[in-house]
């Protein structure tokens, strides 16, 4: 604690990311990071870059971009905003729409960045309890609220929620935005992004970070009414007028155009799971059904802590939760078939 902080900094509870360790060559399974290499057209964008263009501000409008993401979604680029990875375009939307006296309603397990942004924008953070299963049931989501937001398919368990769900919430609360954090929706479910046209305050958030391999480029967008991308435009223009870089807008259009190799990696990580979830079945573990690019599983005997612990000095990275509701689970990202091969070696070995 320091005098010099104020009373707010020093309330903060920050986000902890999980690890990336710069010591070792792990078999990283720990932060839902894609396996295989963005589109070969994103190197070719970058190389045919002009260093010298880089002592120009980037287009602040993201013109090109935007225009890409609205041609795939068949939208409006007024209808789309984008922001220096999905993290930032959440920070400025938790200002945009959720910033009222009223709380903000979100399931009590799901993405740990929530509170986070509710503590620094003084926002009162209501988690609502999930349901046997991790289920998230829709009732719970009606009564006076500043907004509503989650993930979908929800982050760590992969459980995924039919767009009637969706809708039903949109329908639950006109007169506020719902936002559906869409970051995995590439790895088996249907985006929210279809209901647009009947939803004013729906806002859906999608990232280059999982399904497009580009999380080390910091890109997310956010897609809307206009009203609501007028919100965000007015929040991100008062706080920095050139969020994405130009290096970043260049390379994100070369993985839009590339749609064949999108595919392919999403498919063959969708069938690693499949695969990946059956084994895991059989050595004991409760898995439960993921829409995602990772599993949350329960290994037998439940020590997860210290199954992820010993696999960590083994040299495979596990994500373990240490709260009392998620001890028991470790959540696995999908990594390539060589990558599972050898952590069920070694789980195998180890629950002998
Ligand atoms: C990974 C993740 C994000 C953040 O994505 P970035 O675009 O890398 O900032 C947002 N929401 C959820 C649920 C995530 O898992």
């Amino acid at each position: 604690m320091s005098d010099f902080w104020t009373p707010r900094v020093r309330c903060l509870d920050p986000y902890v990311p999980g690890e990336q360790p710069q010591d070792q060559q792990y078999i990283k399974l720990n932060t839902n990071e894609n396996p295989y290499p963005p589109s070969p057209a994103v190197a070719k964008a970058l190389k045919a870059c002009d260093s010298a263009r880089l002592r120009l501000y980037p287009d602040p409008e993201s013109t090109a971009l935007r225009a890409e993401l609205a041609r795939r979604f068949r939208l409006d680029p007024a209808q789309v905003f984008v922001g220096n990875g999905s993290d930032e375009v959440l920070a400025q939307a938790f200002q945009a729409f959720f910033q009222r006296p009223e709380p903000l309603f979100f399931p009590a397990i799901s993405y740990s960045f929530y509170p986070v942004y509710c503590r620094l924008y003084g926002i009162e953070a209501r988690p609502l309890p999930l349901r046997g299963d991790f289920e998230i049931d829709t009732d719970d989501y009606r009564g006076e609220c500043g907004g509503v937001i989650l993930p979908n398919p929800n982050a760590p368990t992969g459980r995924l929620l039919p767009l009637d769900a969706i809708e039903r919430l949109c329908r639950q609360q006109p007169q506020r935005v719902v936002i559906v954090d869409e970051a995995y929706i590439d790895f088996g479910g249907d985006s929210a992004a279809a209901l647009l046209p009947r939803h004013p305050n729906l806002l859906v958030i999608q990232t280059f970070s999982k399904s497009r391999s580009l999380a080390g480029l910091r890109l997310g967008y956010a897609l809307g009414s206009t009203e609501l991308i007028e919100g965000l435009n007015r929040v991100k223009n008062s706080f920095n007028s050139y969020p994405v870089d130009s290096l970043a807008q260049i390379a994100a259009v070369a993985s839009l155009q590339d749609e064949a190799w999108f595919d392919d990696c999403r498919q063959r990580i969708i069938a690693t799971r499949e695969r990946c979830a059956e084994a895991l079945g059989r050595l004991g573990f409760r898995v439960l059904p993921s829409a995602a690019n990772f599993l949350f599983a329960r290994p037998p005997g439940g020590n997860a802590g210290e199954l992820y612990r010993t696999l960590k000095a083994r040299g495979i990275l596990l994500r373990h939760f240490a709260t009392p509701e998620l001890d028991a689970w470790l959540r696995i990202t999908i990594g390539t078939d060589d990558d599972m091969e050898r952590l069920l070696d070694s789980l195998a070995e180890l629950l002998d």
